[in-house]
């Protein structure tokens, strides 16, 4: 018998960091993967004060064992420069969402948003009737890198990007190589909506909380699905009016839960990824009915 315990043999500990934390669904939903699958896992929300990221992570992963964690605000910067390799999204959007200790010790930097914002657009029935000519982005923030990069794997042929800060939007898409893309003000964004086949809203407009997203959507075709990346709350301005005048409408929680899986695949061992269905849709909605009441 050794003295150290192989890496299968102990209980696989993940999380989250980030400054505030106490909100985080991520715990609620890893619960449920893990009780629901019957692996003795554990994963923990850890508050880390803003420029403590590296302390914490060395801590985390030498002292305590952890095999990674997911990073948010604001702390995906920092993760970024901590993480010695990263997978080719995190390369690619130049942000890392989840760390994850592989088996040789290698602490690696992936990007998991890709793979939720796509995840959650493919696997709704409309989308297969979602058109490729055109597709209009609201906002150039970090959440938005993800969302170009889809726009270019599903092949649209013309990519609209409305931000207040349009050279935030113009440096988006040169850093993306995105030359069938457009930077324009939101003096512009209605009349940007002619013709559009989809139309994502990656700015926090429309949050609890935050100012009002104000856009008529009376020149976006009918045909256009709509999708907002806010889901808090679930049905945003944006989406009920889309709904209203009959356009399809994708809300953003799916996003969320499908960015969580890969991260649940690495740390705990699973052979495929966890699924996201509605049974865990209403757990993680439940939870934050609770969180915030
Ligand atoms: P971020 O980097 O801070 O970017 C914020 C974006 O909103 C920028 O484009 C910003 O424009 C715009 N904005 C903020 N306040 C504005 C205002 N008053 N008027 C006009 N534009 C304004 O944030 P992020 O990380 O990209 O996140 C954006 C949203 O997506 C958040 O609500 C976040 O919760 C959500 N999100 C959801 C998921 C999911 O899984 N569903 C994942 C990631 C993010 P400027 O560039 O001009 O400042």
């Amino acid at each position: 018998m050794t003295a150290r315990a192989t890496r299968s043999q102990t209980e696989a500990r993940a999380g989250v960091l980030g400054w505030p934390i106490s909100h985080s669904l991520s715990p609620a939903l890893h619960g449920y993967w893990l009780e629901r699958l019957g692996l003795p896992g554990r994963y923990e929300a850890r508050a880390v004060e803003p420029g403590r990221f590296d302390g914490a992570a060395r801590s985390l992963i030498q002292d305590e064992g952890w095999r990674g964690f997911n990073v948010t605000i604001p702390h995906k910067e920092a993760a970024f420069r901590y993480c010695p390799d990263h997978d080719p999204d995190a390369r690619r959007l130049g942000a890392v969402n989840t760390v994850v200790v592989t088996e040789d010790g290698t602490v690696q930097g992936r990007n998991t948003d890709l793979h939720g914002f796509r995840a959650n657009l493919e696997s709704d029935p409309e989308w297969r009737h979602v058109g490729r000519a055109r597709a209009v982005l609201l906002g150039a923030g970090g959440a938005s890198r993800a969302v170009v990069a889809a726009l270019q794997d599903w092949g649209f042929g013309e990519i609209t990007v409305v931000n207040r800060t349009v050279g935030k939007a113009e440096t988006l898409l040169a850093e993306l190589g995105a030359v069938n893309g457009t930077a324009v003000t939101w003096t512009e964004a209605e009349a940007a909506l002619v013709g559009a086949d989809l139309l994502i809203n990656g700015t926090s407009l429309g949050m609890i909380g935050q100012q009002p997203l104000d856009l008529s959507l009376r020149s976006l075709p009918r045909a256009a699905l709509v999708t907002d990346l806010v889901y808090a709350p679930l049905e945003t301005a944006l989406l009920a009016q889309a709904r209203q005048r009959g356009n399809a409408a994708v809300d953003g929680l799916g996003m969320l839960l499908h960015q969580a899986a890969p991260g649940f695949q690495a740390w705990f061992g699973t052979p495929t990824l966890p699924r996201v269905d509605e049974a865990l849709r209403n757990h993680v909605l439940a939870v934050r009915e609770r969180l915030s009441g």
